[in-house]
């Protein structure tokens, strides 16, 4: 279709219902999972694509090798396909890789993923965090307006390693003691009101901690909504960011129509039902996971699985 054509198209798309919108939407999710990851990866170079090499942007095609088109850099020369120097780069049966995206958008587990796409559960494996790894540090660089910030705990986990140093504990388990203790592991989760949000694993709940997530992150007018733990205020201060503190007491509870940490507890415990499905998660694994949640929490459920492929790929 030509431009104008397009354009016209488009204007006719005013007048349709709610429920035509509904259908025609559905239709072009259709066409999307109907598309091939051969075209789907294709794509990253026909439109827009640099050299993975050098950066440059002008490519010529180079024939083809394992199913996919290869390219040349008409700079440096060397030749490239469209998942060169991305997670995904080497992994094979490519076939595989939007049915495998789907089941990333549904959460499934590494072992009913598997079942899913036919594939071994060690391929699932692998490919579980090859397609987290463009997830995992992709967060907002600034927060602003009201910032919430807030901690939660993961059990400490050990899932998979061969030295564990202690018995194992059955399918996710509790802690042996209750509250924080070493057995926890802490993650600052912050977001503002737009939904803009970053999250990370910490050592340790001190100033130092959190300091080192929230400053390069939080806006210097921005109003930063905390519970009473005081490392906020201590950062709060020496940065220079307007805080209120939540306190929560038994008898006094400051409550605020504006400035309260609600939208954060929110995410908080949606991160956790989603979680609940994994049984626990190996520590050193958590981060790939927060990133798998923050992408399904800001994509929301119109994610289709060549745009999640595209986000494993960046
Ligand atoms: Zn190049």
């Amino acid at each position: 279709m030509d431009h104008t054509e397009f354009k016209q198209y488009l204007l006719c798309l005013e007048g349709l219902s709610p429920a035509q919108k509904r259908k025609l939407s559905d239709a072009l999710r259709v066409k999307d999972e109907g598309e091939t990851v051969a075209e789907a990866l294709e794509k990253r170079i026909s439109v827009g694509g640099h050299c993975p090499h050098c950066d440059h942007d002008q490519l010529q095609r180079w024939g083809t090798a394992h199913g996919m088109q290869r390219h040349r850099c008409k700079s440096c020369l060397k030749t490239f396909n469209a998942v060169t120097g991305t997670p995904l780069a080497r992994l094979r049966k490519k076939e595989k890789w939007l049915e495998y995206s789907k089941a990333m958008i549904d959460g499934l587990s590494i072992r009913k993923a598997a079942r899913k796409c036919g594939i071994d559960t060690t391929t699932s494996f692998r490919w579980r965090h090859r397609f987290l790894h463009g997830l995992r540090d992709k967060k907002d660089r600034s927060l602003k307006g009201i910032v919430e910030a807030d901690e939660t705990f993961f059990l400490e986990s050990f899932k998979g390693s061969r030295n564990l140093g202690r018995t194992a504990r059955k399918r996710g388990g509790k802690a042996a003691k209750r509250g924080l203790s070493a057995e926890q592991v802490p993650v600052l989760i912050a977001r503002d009101r737009h939904g803009e949000m970053t999250d990370e694993v910490l050592k340790d709940l001190s100033e130092a901690s959190i300091t080192k997530v929230l400053k390069p992150v939080v806006a210097q007018d921005a109003i930063l909504c905390t519970d009473g733990n005081k490392s906020y205020r201590a950062f709060a201060n020496a940065e220079n960011v307007t805080h209120v503190r939540l306190i929560a007491s038994k008898k006094s509870r400051v409550i605020d129509k504006v400035c309260h940490i609600q939208n954060v507890n929110a995410y908080d415990s949606r991160l956790k039902g989603w979680m609940h499905r994994f049984n626990g998660v190996a520590t050193k694994y958590l981060p790939n996971y927060l990133g798998w949640r923050r992408c399904l929490e800001k994509q929301g459920s119109s994610i289709v699985p060549t745009r999640y492929l595209s986000y494993a790929l960046e």
